[in-house]
């Protein structure tokens, strides 16, 4: 559908069906080496952040031969009343390395804790080295408005960081990187302020994949609090899927600057 649609869009004028069927066919064969260049860094605050708003579109780039990296810059260690942090953390961390292998994607650690985590000069700079060792082309992280602080934290550190990880005046062990193609917010109910769906990715085939690797997570499950996780996503996805006219589909918002487009033309 989009393919067609594409191919319409920049069709020469006076050119014929097999001239169309032609374009199609060269779209399809150009897809999966276009593909197969990305790698996706998706940032969360807590562990199971970046898993239950955006691991559906990490599993769907893993599929495609992309590379997945997950950053947890805290494990979400605090947040189990039944649970103290210490061993809540070591829980968290095993269920992260269980939903990054079932989407496929390889899960990184930062060093903060739970309901710390800063903005601040030193955050900006550990999240730049991150982004210079994983080189990403794509970074998926929180909307910059959130009911939690470590979310709206987590905003300020990673988009600080992908300008930081670029400059040669930040110096570190680790060549600058100039690769981020983009940065996007994923749609998170603690960070709904403001956010306007933006872009949709369809998940259609990859709702099932993120299903079984966010239940990974025993909060996710149900088991810890009372917000109903799997229910609340699934149904956004159906949502954000209609909106598009596909089942299932992930929204992600990007910056007002982002959204400038300049066309010879109208589209
Ligand atoms: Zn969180």
């Amino acid at each position: 559908m989009t393919n067609t649609r594409l191919v319409h869009a920049f069709e020469p004028r006076g050119r014929g069906a097999a001239g169309v069927r032609l374009a199609v066919l060269a779209l399809v064969l150009a897809a999966p080496a276009q593909a197969a260049d990305r790698t996706i860094l998706a940032v969360g605050a807590h562990a199971g952040d970046a898993e239950i708003t955006a691991g559906a579109v990490l599993a769907r780039h893993h599929r495609f031969g992309d590379r997945a990296v997950i950053l947890h810059l805290t494990l979400g260690e605090s947040g189990n009343p039944k649970l103290g942090a210490a061993a809540y953390g070591e829980q968290k961390k095993r269920e992260a390395l269980l939903a990054a292998q079932a989407l496929g994607a390889e899960a990184l650690f930062g060093p903060y804790k739970d309901g710390l985590l800063v903005a601040n000069e030193e955050s900006a700079r550990y999240v730049a080295d991150v982004i210079r060792q994983v080189k990403p082309t794509h970074v998926i992280t929180h909307w910059r408005q959130s009911l939690h602080k470590d979310h709206a934290a987590a905003h300020r550190i990673v988009t600080d960081a992908v300008l930081l990880a670029s400059i040669p005046g930040f110096e570190s062990a680790l060549p600058p990187h100039r690769g981020v193609r983009g940065v996007y917010y994923a749609e998170n109910w603690e960070d709904a302020e403001e956010f306007k769906p933006y872009l949709y990715v369809d998940v259609t085939e990859d709702l099932q994949a993120w299903k079984a690797a966010t239940a990974a997570y025993e909060f996710i499950r149900g088991g810890v609090s009372s917000f109903p996780y799997l229910e609340y996503y699934e149904a956004l996805a159906r949502v954000r899927g209609a909106e598009a006219g596909r089942r299932f589909a992930v929204a992600l918002e990007v910056d007002p600057f982002a959204k400038k487009r300049v066309l010879d033309t109208l589209p």
